[in-house]
């Protein structure tokens, strides 16, 4: 049996790390220190983004993006339905209606027509997701945002490094969240933050994140409000800056890798998930649809017998069976997107060739039958 392709690898190794990590633990200060002060910096530096807070996940995130808002129950929330379900579980969790929006075929994120034809007065937020790290139709969707008054949050889990026109994921929406879970680009294990060019928010969200603390009152910290402990460590903060004075390099080779699978899939009839004019894509995941005429989960159940780790897009969170039961509303082209797409895996040194050939013979195999 050949080696074993993975379908992720992280851009940090130990040794990259090794001598700060131990000035870290000399110096005794594991949090609050002068990495999480300079991580900070190189996510503001570079995304263009006035403020940039950490927090513990995308997750913890976004949440903290609706309650920033005042998002509560009885309002609802309009989402782009091809997602990782966090992006409907966060409204659940303020008590908010999650208003299902379907994506188009080609991008997988948001479509526009349908976020229209589903705004009323109750909706007081909108979630665009980049999928697997495509910004791909996020203008449109600030536009009809700006026209409405609705805020609008990215869930840029997936995309720090892509960008539209030349400006980064990061100071395009109102609040953006990005993710540092090891399934993502830039990993600390796990993490996430906030970036916005919003001052109030900023304040706001940095207090909630610090137990409530702002400022002094006499020599101690001035507990202004409840608060929670969403703070990143040293350690994290170390990790991330690691890797973001090299994520344009990453992203770049990354995109030649994609292109030469996409030069070797398209022939077959599989489709790369599209970046429109302007749109730069980190490349996050790379995810092809398969045609109609090939059973997606036999591809992956092949590819892995071959030794090589494949898994779908991702989700259609409305035809889960929790969001399915609740409000019975899946949309059908995120339910297609789940059904058709298939992730490879995309980094240096991959042996792209041999994942091209098996996929071509399971292709030719199929076609006998
Ligand atoms: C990974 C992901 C999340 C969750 O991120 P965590 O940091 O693991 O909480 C949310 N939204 C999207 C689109 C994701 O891909």
């Amino acid at each position: 049996m050949k080696e074993r392709i993975k379908l992720i690898k992280p851009y940090i190794t130990f040794e990259e790390i090794s001598s700060e990590l131990e000035e870290v633990f000399n110096s005794g200060q594991l949090t609050k220190g002068p990495h999480v002060a300079k991580f900070i910096k190189s996510l503001t530096d570079y995304t263009g983004s006035s403020y940039a807070i950490p927090m513990t996940s995308a997750t913890t995130a976004l949440t903290m993006c609706l309650k920033v808002l005042g998002i509560k129950k009885g309002d609802k929330v309009a989402i782009s339905d091809f997602s990782f379900p966090a992006t409907a579980n966060v409204v659940e969790d303020v008590e908010a209606t999650p208003i299902f929006i379907d994506v188009d075929k080609n991008t997988y994120n948001m479509c526009v027509e349908d976020l229209r034809s589903k705004l009323d007065d109750k909706v007081k937020a909108v979630i665009f997701v980049d999928a697997l790290g495509n910004p791909s139709g996020i203008d449109e969707i600030k536009s009809v945002c700006e026209e409405f008054g609705i805020p609008l949050i990215e869930d840029s889990a997936c995309a720090i490094g892509s960008s539209v026109n030349g400006v980064k994921v990061g100071s395009i929406a109102d609040l953006t969240c990005f993710s540092f879970h090891p399934r993502k680009l830039l990993t600390t294990g796990e993490g996430g933050a906030i970036l916005t060019n919003n001052h109030e928010y900023a304040s706001w969200l940095e207090m909630k994140a610090n137990h409530g603390a702002s400022g002094l009152r006499g020599k101690v910290f001035d507990f202004v409000d409840f608060g929670y402990n969403y703070r990143m460590s040293e350690i994290q903060a170390l990790m991330g800056w690691k890797q973001i004075v090299k994520l344009d390099d990453i992203t770049g080779r990354r995109n030649l890798i994609a292109k030469k699978y996409a030069q070797g899939l398209q022939p077959l009839g599989m489709k790369r998930q599209e970046a429109t004019e302007g749109i730069y894509h980190n490349i996050q995941s790379l995810v092809f649809t398969v045609p109609e005429t090939i059973k997606r989960d036999d591809l992956i159940e092949y590819l892995a017998e071959h030794n090589i780790e494949s898994t779908l897009g991702t989700y259609c969170m409305s035809g889960t069976t929790f969001y399915s039961k609740k409000y019975n509303t899946i949309q059908p082209i995120a339910q297609w997107l789940e059904n058709h797409t298939i992730t490879l895996p995309c980094y240096d040194g991959v042996d792209l060739q041999r994942v091209i050939s098996v996929i071509t013979s399971f292709f030719y195999l199929n076609r006998k039958k």
